[in-house]
């Protein structure tokens, strides 16, 4: 079967997009393929469920112009769909001197990105949550928290509506590209599509590479730990609680984030994966362990990010020493108070010269789009990024 357009991967970014491209133009032909059995498995349906105001990022950069777009966005999708979501505010919370200057530093970047905040002395921080200590905070009052699994059902219900195909459970096996359409093996399914997109997180790298294209990245799995905090201890806050982040990690630290089902979790941390799509802990996969083994960007980051991969991995076996990073700002928890939680994996693209892509990367060729490098804030931003990719996807098209 021909179809207009063929989308790879049932995750928040596949969904957002086929969605937007069925909005866009009614008529046209559209086919998701998911490998899994049900939608939003992989990233979508493992993460903390914040809705990011876009405070930390690169003033300028696709992250932070799409992800305050798409926090808009998110809460209208969750209105108009009926989803839940809470607008509770985040706390951002400095501990020490060097974190008092860098948090001086993040409300400079969140003035430049337009995010409305409000700076917070110890007293002020200690009277809106008494459980938590600080020397002072950053509260940015439009932070939010939603379960991004039911935007995707959402989704999926509105393109079987419009009259899109949803494909389960068919793992892409194959994609050629000739001059006037993309052959794609999907089990034993062949489909054949005018232009394909790519968003499959985890294994996208390996997408863009059998379609033909000549990237330099790879992507690095970045297991995120989590635990949850016990019902006695749920109401300990009422907002979302964030260290204030070192700029020279790509992640956002050990936070406390209540979820919109009423738990609170404490996580993630960032250790390195053996296993792509291995959730329990030291999971190990030969194919995704030799990929990185055989990847010079792998011994790069290793050898720039020792100390905090070290540390990240103690914190990943000592319970004890994960607990202490969080009591730093909220000394009330305690050990008994942590029950182990699933994890989710990062896709993070690195170059080969160790580089982790920043911002959101896309690759195309003349008839495939592929979404490279989209971590957190991809979930919130999934809306504005969908309408970048089918306006581009738009262009290719009509250029054909
Ligand atoms: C621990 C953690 C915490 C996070 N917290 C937040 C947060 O609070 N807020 C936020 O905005 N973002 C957060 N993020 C980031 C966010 O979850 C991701 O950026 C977003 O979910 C990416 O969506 P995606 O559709 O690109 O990827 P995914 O959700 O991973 O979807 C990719 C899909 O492609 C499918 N696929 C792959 N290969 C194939 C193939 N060959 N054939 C068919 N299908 C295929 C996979 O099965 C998968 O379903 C977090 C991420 C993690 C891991």
């Amino acid at each position: 079967m021909l179809y207009d357009y063929c989308i790879i991967g049932g995750g928040i970014l596949g969904l957002a997009t086929a969605r937007d491209i069925l909005r866009r133009t009614p008529d046209a032909s559209v086919i998701l393929i998911e490998k899994e059995t049900m939608l939003a498995c992989h990233q979508t349906g493992h993460n903390s469920g914040v809705i990011h105001a876009g405070v930390y990022y690169k003033p300028g950069s696709l992250k932070a112009r799409l992800c305050k777009a798409g926090a808009e966005a998110t809460r209208q999708y969750c209105t108009e769909h009926g989803i839940a979501f809470e607008t509770r505010g985040k706390l951002i919370v400095a501990t020490d001197a060097m974190e008092l200057a860098r948090m001086d530093k993040l409300a400079q970047t969140a003035t430049e990105n337009g995010i409305a905040f409000t700076t917070l002395s110890e007293a002020a921080l200690r009277e809106r949550e008494p459980n938590i200590s600080g020397l002072g905070a950053l509260f940015v009052r439009d932070s939010g928290i939603v379960d991004y699994r039911q935007i995707c059902v959402a989704m999926g219900t509105e393109i079987e509506k419009a009259g899109g195909t949803i494909l389960l459970g068919h793992a892409v096996t194959q994609l050629r590209e000739t001059a006037d359409r993309v052959d794609i093996v999907a089990g034993q399914t062949r489909i054949t599509a005018r232009y394909v997109i790519a968003c499959a997180g985890l294994q996208s790298d390996r997408l863009a590479r059998q379609a033909g294209l000549d990237i330099d990245h790879q992507i690095i799995p970045f297991r995120g730990e989590y635990y949850d905090v016990s019902p006695e201890k749920r109401d300990i806050v009422h907002h979302m609680i964030y260290p204030v982040p070192d700029p020279a990690l790509p992640f956002l630290g050990i936070h406390l984030t209540p979820t919109i089902h009423g738990e609170l979790t404490l996580g993630p941390n960032a250790v390195l994966g053996l296993a792509r799509e291995g959730y329990p802990k030291r999971s190990f996969d030969f194919d995704d362990a030799l990929a990185l083994a055989t990847f010079p960007g792998f011994w790069n980051v290793a050898k720039n990010q020792w100390r905090s991969g070290l540390d990240e991995f103690a914190n990943s076996i000592f319970k004890r020493r994960y607990l202490k990073a969080c009591q730093k700002y909220c000394p009330g928890l305690e050990l008994s108070d942590l029950v182990e939680r699933p994890a989710g994996i990062r896709a993070q693209a690195v170059a080969r010269d160790g580089t982790m892509a920043q911002d959101f990367l896309f690759n195309q060729s003349p008839r495939t789009l592929h979404v490279g490098n989209a971590p957190s804030p991809a979930a919130t931003s999934a809306i504005p990024i969908a309408e970048m990719i089918v306006s581009k996807a738009l262009e290719s098209m009509a250029a054909r």
